[in-house]
């Protein structure tokens, strides 16, 4: 899955996640750690503060009367837990909260209504200019110069929520809707009216408070993996068995772990020497994994390495444009635990924010109740149905059947469930240029293009009158809009002579994101709402669109066979990720469990975590045990527990695209669905297909494939 939109807004939303209520002891406890104000300001005390808030609390309620009392209570308290000394005093507190408590509903609508305004405003605007000082590096205009770079590279917004803390419109906020919990979201959210979610997500927008100096210390380190694992490569050529052979090609230069995952992968076409390379790779992985990779051979092309032996020798042939150093240390010594070390720093790192995050206060917490909504021991339920699933011993002597051999662990990449074209690229190429030897022609044809979709021409004339279609420097990407009067911009590639059927088949996913992008801020009742749920959602529905690429072109929609494929390519697939995020996970546990862990230790527990995820759920599959290959993610090192939103968003995408195929047409369907708005996962999916999110789908389509292809026979 690619996560290829890009928004100022979930940005600005990721970092204000939710807290709820906290109770006397957590308001001490983060008052505590707060940094320590100027000598000169103005300085409020813990106890000071709570004096404020029963003082202010009473007078409110004298005022404005009991029926206020509970929103009272509540705001004056959000108000208390998020005040730093550097706010102002006692009389700047309860002043700001005296003038700002909206007291009745008629107060209270007039706010919210100018909240929603303003804020939208500020986010589309925002996201505008950012959108523009991109555009040189985004489209294809020529020379990118140095200060292109810096334009690109600034973020307008970078201080909005530092600003509105300081000019208290945060407070106002605060003090006038309610924080909420994810299991009050969960519990609660699908009794709530529009308007009520609408408040909830306003709230959400300041529900953390997180120091400046703590989001630096986290982009620090985010920063540092990043280059440790981007810096992560391995020089195929100098990969030698044990007759000294090279089974791959020079200058072959694969990144740890997506490159040599795809390698393994595009090896199952190789009838001659596939296997062999598949086994190698499998070694090279496990080395990394362990750490008993020699140090010396990781980006270097001027040893020879055998990853069985681990025998490492100057290199015997030469692939590369640079000399080898003059005084090279020809060693395998271990690369000393610097893969654990680097995760440990990113977990040190994500703890510092802790503190500030009372009702999430672990990074687990955060990652699983406020970015994904899902509680994690759901997420870890539907992972392991599918990892238990009895579909997944046929499965395995289908792919056992196609391949003329028993399994070995690394088939956990099989790709063979993949249809073979009835076209040659090259002809889809001259079709797509033909069609569209310009940007403009693609702009053109959207109407068509959503009609032969299912919408009317009303809503296409509608959608395409609100995307842009501009020529990309890159492959492509979708950018939404985030305010009315502006429009979704649909990046594509287009190459000298026109469009070719890749860039189609990416303009066509984009498209997607584009006409769900515009649906769920144009048509959502309230813009607090806009977007989807996640960016798992988005995918799914640009997927539906992807997959349609060779009807749009007039050619033949894919057959009941095509489908059963594409249904168990996506099964194994999900039945591969989700162990890869169980053992994140588990990894994640531990460090919190293990706080001063040696990163020596850490990789002990992570070989113990991937071997027993592996025996649990693998091993009855392939049968060979104490396996380590699940840890070799490098989203694992760099990532901070995202490797669970890959076998969700598998999930979520089948659901969606099960429900299409029964509503039989994709335009009304995609429409209904996608101006539900940003509400929890489960109730966004329950609206769409009358479930929660969970694996069901995904195994029935499965059952009916393996009936399918039984027939086939
Ligand atoms: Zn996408």
């Amino acid at each position: 899955m690619r996560f290829c939109t890009s928004s100022y807004l979930s940005r600005f939303i990721s970092a204000a996640v939710v807290a709820a209520l906290l109770c006397e002891e957590n308001l001490m406890a983060q008052s505590s750690v707060v940094a320590t104000p100027p000598a000169s300001a103005p300085v409020i005390t813990p106890a000071q503060m709570k004096e404020s808030m029963t003082k202010l609390q009473h007078e409110l309620v004298a005022k404005y009367g009991e029926d206020q009392a509970v929103r009272i209570r509540r705001g004056v308290h959000q108000v208390v837990e998020f005040w730093r000394p550097e706010d102002g005093d006692r009389t700047t507190l309860e002043n700001f909260v005296r003038a700002n408590f909206a007291g009745d509903q008629a107060a209270l609508d007039t706010m919210f209504g100018r909240f929603q305004r303003l804020l939208e405003q500020l986010d589309g605007h925002m996201h505008e200019i950012a959108r523009e000082f991109r555009n040189q590096q985004d489209l294809d205009l020529g020379p990118v110069r140095p200060y292109d770079e810096v334009f690109g590279g600034y973020d307008p917004a970078a201080h909005v929520m530092d600003d509105f803390f300081q000019n208290k419109l945060a407070f106002t906020v605060l003090l006038n809707f309610p924080l909420t919990t994810l299991e009050e979201r969960i519990n609660l959210g699908p009794k709530w009216t529009r308007r009520q979610w609408a408040e909830t997500r306003l709230a959400q927008r300041f529900a953390k408070r997180i120091p400046a100096e703590v989001n630096l210390a986290i982009a620090q380190a985010a920063a540092d993996s990043d280059n440790y694992i981007a810096g992560y490569n391995i020089w195929m050529h100098h990969l030698v068995d044990d007759q000294a052979q090279r089974l791959f090609p020079p200058k072959m230069r694969l990144l740890s772990h997506w490159n040599l995952r795809d390698e393994i992968k595009a090896d199952y076409a190789d009838l001659q020497n596939g296997l062999a390379k598949q086994r190698m790779i499998q070694r090279v992985m496990e080395r990394i994994v362990t750490q008993s990779i020699p140090r010396a051979v990781i980006e270097n092309p001027h040893l020879d390495w055998n990853p069985r032996t681990n025998e490492v020798t100057p290199a015997s042939a030469s692939d590369s444009d640079t000399p080898g150093p003059a005084n090279m240390k020809v060693s395998n010594a271990p690369e000393p635990d610097t893969r654990y070390a680097i995760l440990l720093k990113t977990y040190r790192a994500a703890r510092l924010a802790d503190p500030y995050s009372p009702t999430a206060p672990t990074l687990i917490d955060r990652r699983f109740d406020e970015d994904r909504e899902i509680p994690e021991e759901r997420v870890r339920a539907m992972l392991e149905q599918v990892l238990t699933s009895p579909l997944l011993p046929q499965v395995a002597k289908l792919i056992e059947a196609r391949l003329g051999r028993p399994l070995e662990p690394f088939d956990i990449w099989y790709n063979g469930f993949r249809p073979g074209s009835k076209y040659t690229e090259a002809e889809l190429d001259a079709m797509v240029a033909k069609k569209y030897p310009t940007a403009e022609a693609y702009q053109e044809d959207i109407p068509n293009l959503l009609m032969k979709l299912g919408f009317s021409r009303e809503r296409a004339e509608f959608v395409a009158a609100h995307i842009v279609v501009d020529p990309a420097r890159g492959s492509g990407h979708a950018m939404g809009a985030e305010m009315r009067s502006e429009k979704a911009h649909l990046r594509t590639r287009i190459e000298k002579a026109g469009m070719n059927y890749k860039g189609f088949n990416i303009a066509v996913h984009e498209m997607g994101h584009n006409v769900e992008q515009t649906f769920s801020l144009n048509d959502v009742d309230y813009t607090l709402l806009q977007g989807v749920p996640n960016t798992a959602f988005t995918e799914a529905l640009a997927f539906v669109f992807q997959a349609q690429d060779l009807a749009l072109l007039g050619l033949a929609a894919p057959d009941a066979k095509t489908d059963s494929l594409k249904t168990l390519n996506d099964f194994w697939g999900t039945y591969e990720i989700g162990g890869v995020a169980l053992v994140d996970m588990g990894v994640w546990h531990w460090m919190y469990d293990h706080p001063e862990a040696t990163p020596a230790e850490l990789r002990e527990a992570t070989l113990q975590i991937a071997k027993d995820t592996w025996n649990r759920f693998y091993a009855p599959v392939l049968h060979k045990k104490d396996v380590v290959l699940l840890a070799v993610y490098s989203h694992m090192i760099d990532s901070f527990l995202y490797l669970p939103d890959y076998p969700i968003g598998h999930l979520i995408a089948f659901q969606i695209e099960e429900q299409m195929k029964k509503a039989g047409s994709i335009g009304p369907e995609f429409e209904r669905m996608a101006t539900m708005g940003r509400v929890t996962p489960d109730l966004w999916m329950e609206h769409a297909t009358g479930k929660p999110v969970g694996a069901d789908a995904l195994l029935e389509a499965t059952e009916a494939a393996l009936k399918q292809m039984a027939t086939q026979k």
